[in-house]
C-alpha cells in the first residue's frame, strides 16, 4: 500500500511539474520564431509540413495561450520600444511559395494569427518553383496579417558570392519588392541560413531592420545581433510534444548546454 501511495505522489508531482512547465515556458522575453517553407496536402520534400499537421500546431499554439505577433511587433520588443507581455511567438515562411496563400494563410486567418513570408524576387517575377506570382504578392500584401520580407533576388547562398554580388542580392531585392508591395521591406532571411560576418554587415548596410537565419548554430558568434536571428525549423515528423519542446525554449537551452560540453570535450 505504501509503495502504491508513494508512486501516486510521484505521478501527481510529475504531472504537476509538466503542466506548470507547459504554461510557464517559454520565459517572458524569450520569443520562439518558427520557420516553415511549404504547407501542403501531399508531402513531397523534407521542407513540407502537411496541412493537417500545420493546423494542429497552430491550434496547439492557441490552446497554450501563445500570442503570435507580427515582425513589426517583434522588432519593437527586440529594440526595447515595447515590453514583452509573455508567450509571444513569431510565425515565418521562406521562399514565398503559393502553397502559403492556398493552405497556410486560410488557417492563419481563421485564428487571426499574423505571419511573415520571405520572397525570392526572381521567383516571384517568373513564377519559378511554385512561387507566388507578382499579382498574388500584390493582393496578399494588402492582408493585415501578412508581412513580406526579402529572401534575395535569386536564392544564391550569400557567403559563396563576391561581396558586390551579395550586396546586390540584398539591396536590389529590397527595392524591387518595395515597388511590388508598396511598403518598406524591413526584414530579410538568408537563403539556406548561411551567413558570415561580412554578410551580416551587408544586411545592416542594406537598410534592413532584422535579418533571420535558420538554426541557432548559424548565428554562433553573432549573438545579440539583430541581423543573425535564429529560427526554429518545424518538421512534418515533429510530434506535438516535440513541437511544444521546440517552442518552450527547452530545446534551445539543451542545445546550448550540448555546445558547451562539446567545447570543453571536443
Ligand atoms: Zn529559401
Amino acid at each position: 500500500m505504501k509503495i502504491l501511495r508513494n508512486l501516486a505522489v510521484v505521478v501527481i508531482a510529475v504531472i504537476l511539474v509538466i503542466t506548470s512547465l507547459v504554461f510557464l515556458l517559454p520565459l517572458k522575453g524569450s520569443i520562439p520564431i518558427l520557420m516553415y517553407h511549404y504547407v501542403v496536402p501531399k508531402l513531397q520534400s523534407s521542407l513540407d509540413v502537411s496541412v493537417e499537421k500545420f493546423e494542429k500546431q497552430m491550434r496547439l499554439i492557441q490552446l497554450l495561450g501563445f500570442k503570435p505577433i507580427s515582425l513589426d511587433e517583434f522588432f519593437a520588443i527586440k529594440t526595447g520600444k515595447k515590453a514583452p507581455r509573455g508567450r509571444e511567438i513569431v510565425i515565418t515562411f521562406d521562399d514565398g511559395n503559393e502553397t502559403y496563400v492556398m493552405y497556410a494563410l486560410p488557417i492563419l486567418e481563421r485564428l487571426w494569427f499574423p505571419s511573415a513570408n520571405f520572397l525570392i524576387l526572381e521567383s516571384v517575377t517568373h513564377q519559378l518553383n511554385g512561387s507566388m506570382g507578382a499579382q498574388t504578392v500584390r493582393e496578399t500584401s494588402k492582408n493585415p496579417l501578412v508581412t513580406f520580407g526579402s529572401h534575395t533576388l535569386t536564392h544564391e547562398v550569400l557567403p559563396m558570392l563576391e561581396l558586390d554580388l551579395a550586396r546586390e542580392e540584398m539591396v536590389e531585392s529590397k527595392l524591387k519588392l518595395e515597388d511590388l508591395v508598396g511598403y518598406e521591406i524591413k526584414y530579410f532571411s538568408y537563403p539556406t541560413g548561411r551567413l558570415s560576418e561580412e554578410i551580416v554587415d551587408l544586411a545592416e548596410d542594406a537598410g534592413y531592420s532584422l535579418a533571420f537565419t535558420t538554426a541557432e548554430k548559424r548565428a554562433l558568434g553573432m549573438k545579440g545581433s539583430r541581423f543573425a536571428i535564429p529560427r526554429i525549423k518545424v518538421k512534418e515528423e515533429d510530434a506535438l510534444a516535440i513541437f511544444w519542446y521546440k517552442i518552450s525554449g527547452i530545446g534551445s537551452v539543451v542545445s546550448k548546454i550540448n555546445r558547451l560540453i562539446e567545447q570543453f570535450h571536443p
